[in-house]
Parts: C-alpha cells; structure tokens; sequence
C-alpha cells in the first residue's frame, strides 16, 4: 500500500518530520540515500573512545527534551554544566569568553574601549539602516572592529562556519535585528526579551547522549521500523493532477533497482542543492531560488590522548579561534570536559573544528594533511605532549548552508511556492536555523501541516 506522505531524507530534519507524522497516525514513507540515518549527525567508538562525526551537542530547549522522553532516552541523557566558561584565544591565549555584562567590563579579552561600548549600548538608541546588513557592518556600525574580531566572528564561526562579511543580521540572528528595531538597544532588547523569573530561565543547557549523538537519530529510526527505507536515493519527484489519482510520484533507485512510490504529499528534508533538483519538474523558479543558497565546508577532526598528555587544565566547553590569531583552526571542543561521564578513566577526547566560509580550501586537502594542521595546532594550544592514541578526520564537503545576504528573500519564496504547490513542504538546516532544535522543530511542524492537508483534502473529497 502507498503512504500518504513521503519524506525524503533522513536527517534530524527528516526523521523528525517522519516521527512526528507516525505519531500522529499518518502512512509515512522515509526514503533516505545514504545506508545509515542521522546525515550529518553520526558518532563512531574506536578503542575504547566515542567520537562525533558531526555535531557534539545539542541545546536542551523545552522542544527538544520533550523528544528525548518521547523517545525513552532521558536515561542516555547528558547535560553539560551551564556555567563551565567557554574561552576565546588572544595573542595566543586562552581568556575566559565573558558572559554577563558585569562580566565585560571585567573580562581581559577586549580592551577598556571595547568593553565600555559593549557594557554601555544599552543607553545609546540607534536605529537600523534601512537596506539589508551584513553580521560585519551591523557589529561594527554598533560596537566597533575588536569586538567583531575576537566575540562575534568566532562564534559566527562555530555555530554558521560562515563569513559575517556575507552573512545577513537578519536572517542569521533576527533577534538582534528585531531588538535594534524595537528598542534602538540589543541588550535592551535582551533584557526585556528575558522569560520572567522562574519560568525556565537561563540558556537551555547543552546536552548529548552516553551512546552519543546518534542515539537520537536511530531511535527515531527504529521507531520508524521498515518505514525508513536505506540507501534509498530519490531521483525525481513529480506531480499529478488527475482527479482520484495521487499527487506525487517519487522516483527513487534502491539496490539499485528503480522504483516509483506515489503519495498525496512530499517533504522534502534534503540540503538545499538536492532539493533544487528535485523541484526541478515542479517550478523551475524554485529550483534556482533553492540552488542559489551557498553552503561551506568543514572537517571534524577527532583525538583521544592520555589524560597526562595535557599541559592545559581543560574545565569548560572548548576555545574558539579568532582568524587574526593565526591558526587554520577554528576552534577545538574540551569533549571530556563538556560530557566528564562520557570519557574513560585517565583518557580524554578533543575536537577540531577546521574550514568553513572563511578557508574553503582546507576540505580539498588528503585527510593526513588536515589531521597533521589541527593535531599541530591543538598541541600549541593545549600543551600537549606526544601523538594521541587515536584520531579520525571526517570531511563535510558541504556543511552548513549560509545564510547569506539575500537569503530572507531565498526562503520567503520558498514558504511561497509551498503554499502555491498543495502538499509539497520543505524541511531543513537551511530555513529556520542549521541548529539540531530548530530542525526539529521545523520538521515536526511541516508534519502538522501536511496532515492538515491531507484532513482537509480528504474532506473535500468526501
Ligand atoms: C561539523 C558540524 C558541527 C555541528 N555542530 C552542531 C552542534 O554542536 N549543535 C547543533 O545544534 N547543530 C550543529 N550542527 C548543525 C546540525 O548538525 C545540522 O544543521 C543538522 O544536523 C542538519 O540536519 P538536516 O536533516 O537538515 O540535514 P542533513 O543532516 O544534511 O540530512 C539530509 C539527509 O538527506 C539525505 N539525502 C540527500 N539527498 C538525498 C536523495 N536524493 N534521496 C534521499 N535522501 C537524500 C542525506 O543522505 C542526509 O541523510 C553542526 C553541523 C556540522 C556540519
């Protein structure tokens, strides 16, 4: 029997959409290319320590815990400490990123110049110019050149891997847009925006499983049993307009056999490239819309040493490497630290982060090469001794999709085609945020659509 909804891809985004549509009882088809699920989420065990492939955590929002008890992993849970420091290099050293304002004024890692403008931009209103701004010019225009340098550009880095010359305020951090907006102050805006007290207040803590990362993804995919169809890739998808007959035709070679599934609504839960090839027969003006989104790449790179093989006491999440500093990496999570009931006795893992927007050439390298650049640089920076015991390099060709200048339009004309083509939805990292959270929520989302949809499609046949 057919499904009535296809979802192709099975990444966060796709088996979140998946799950959610087999909650609520509706016939739902996964037909993911590759012969695992998870896309870029991924965690392999090599002798005796447990690597991520991909992302290392997650962001423990309402939504997302919710999930984890869905699914009965509360158990696996585990939570990073909300007030271990994150650092920040500067002229080759670590300094404590700060994280309050009274924090600023204190912390070493900007000058008395750059500490004041930031402490202060509560009590100067500024209004936003009227043509769309890069991260670059909005952080400049507001706080001035050293605080893009070593605050703003690194975290852009990690959480993007992008270029703030290219990438949009808006659709990259649209609260900071929105809160200029609305209070000519962005800590105005953050502090009114703050949920009141009691009411769950604090960042949501960073969070992973004891099996890793992949826990969520092939839980999600068990509970989806033979519904989730591996190394199934899809070729084409077109549509159907005859009165009795299913919308959609999915086109797709497993075993390398080519089969055709029909059903009465798609979700397309791809990168954004595939998605434009996909579309391709259905709106030729939504397939360049979806192929001009630019992605970066990245490599992860992965180290198990002895505990005693490092010279720098390693409590907190990690360093970030600002480019003025002169590393290739851009920075390095403390795994051990961040998880210390995930790490074996006398043992701890690291991992670089290297590439992105800012250093596209580095994914074209052999994997020795980028290995031999990051292991260098994390043994400068951490004082460690001696080769690890084990380490992995895993290339991501196309990471993260930017959301560059231009990309609110890219997405608003996509969300219009969806509402123009019933039944066709689009899930993924490049439309609402490229965190695990927000494809989450995403996903879950255009699966109440689609069954909304279908209600109402089945009414009006009735
Ligand atoms: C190095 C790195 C570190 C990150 N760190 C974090 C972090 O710490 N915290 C966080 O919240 N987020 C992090 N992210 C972001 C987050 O991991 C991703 O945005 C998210 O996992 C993307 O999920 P997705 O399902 O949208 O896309 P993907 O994971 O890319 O999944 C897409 C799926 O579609 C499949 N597919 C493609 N073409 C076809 C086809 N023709 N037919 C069928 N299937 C197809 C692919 O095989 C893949 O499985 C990180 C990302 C990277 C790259």
């Amino acid at each position: 029997m057919n499904p009535q909804v296809v979802v192709i891809g099975g990444g966060i985004s796709g088996l979140a959409c998946a799950y959610r549509l087999w909650q609520l009882g509706v016939p739902v088809t996964l037909l993911e290319a590759d012969e695992r699920t998870g896309g870029l989420i991924g965690t392999v065990e090599q002798d005796g320590f447990l690597f991520e492939t991909g992302p290392q955590s997650f962001q423990g929002t309402d939504s997302a815990l919710d999930l984890v008890r869905e699914l009965g992993l509360e158990s696996d849970l585990c939570q990073a400490d909300t007030r271990a420091p994150r650092y920040v290099m500067r002229h080759g050293h670590l300094q404590e990123l700060p994280m309050s304002p009274q924090a600023v004024l204190r912390s070493s890692l900007l000058g008395m110049g750059a500490r004041w403008k930031l402490a202060s931009e509560a009590l100067r209103r500024t209004r936003p110019p009227t043509e769309e701004e890069s991260v670059a010019q909005f952080v400049r225009r507001k706080f001035g050149h050293e605080i893009l340098e070593y605050l703003v550009a690194p975290f852009v880095s990690g959480v993007y891997a992008g270029d703030p010359e290219k990438l949009s305020l808006r659709a990259a951090f649209p609260p900071l847009d929105e809160w200029e907006r609305t209070y000519g102050s962005v800590l105005r805006g953050a502090m009114k925006s703050r949920p009141p007290k009691g009411a769950g207040q604090g960042r949501p803590p960073l969070c992973s499983f004891h099996h890793g990362m992949a826990m969520l993804t092939r839980t999600m995919a068990a509970k989806l049993g033979e519904s989730a169809r591996l190394g199934a890739r899809v070729d084409t998808v077109s549509g159907n307009d005859r009165a009795g007959s299913a919308r959609y035709q999915i086109n797709f070679i497993q075993n390398g056999h080519a089969e055709t599934i029909e059903a009465n609504a798609v979700v397309i839960a791809t990168p954004a490239y595939t998605a434009s090839h996909l579309v391709s027969t259905l709106s030729a003006p939504l397939a360049r819309a979806l192929s001009g989104i630019a992605y970066a790449g990245m490599a992860v790179v992965c180290a198990g040493y002895h505990a005693n093989q490092i010279g720098t006491v390693m409590h907190g999440f990690g360093v970030l490497i600002p480019r003025s500093e002169k590393y290739r990496t851009l920075g390095i999570v403390w795994n051990s630290s961040l998880f210390p009931e995930r790490s074996g006795d006398g043992r701890t893992t690291l991992t670089g982060m290297i590439g992105g927007a800012t250093d596209p050439e580095i994914v074209e390298k052999r994997d020795e090469e980028i290995l031999a650049v990051v292991l260098e640089e994390a043994s400068r920076i951490l004082a460690i001794t001696g080769q690890p015991i084990v380490s992995r390099v895993w290339k991501h060709p196309k990471a993260l999709p930017q959301y560059n200048l231009g990309h609110g339009h890219t997405v608003e004309m996509i969300r219009e085609s969806e509402r123009g083509i019933p039944g066709l939805y689009f899930a993924g990292n490049y439309l609402e945020g490229p965190s695990i959270g927000k494809c989450v929520d995403r996903g879950s989302q255009v699966a109440e659509s689609a069954r909304a949809y279908l209600r109402d499609a089945m009414a009006k046949s009735a």
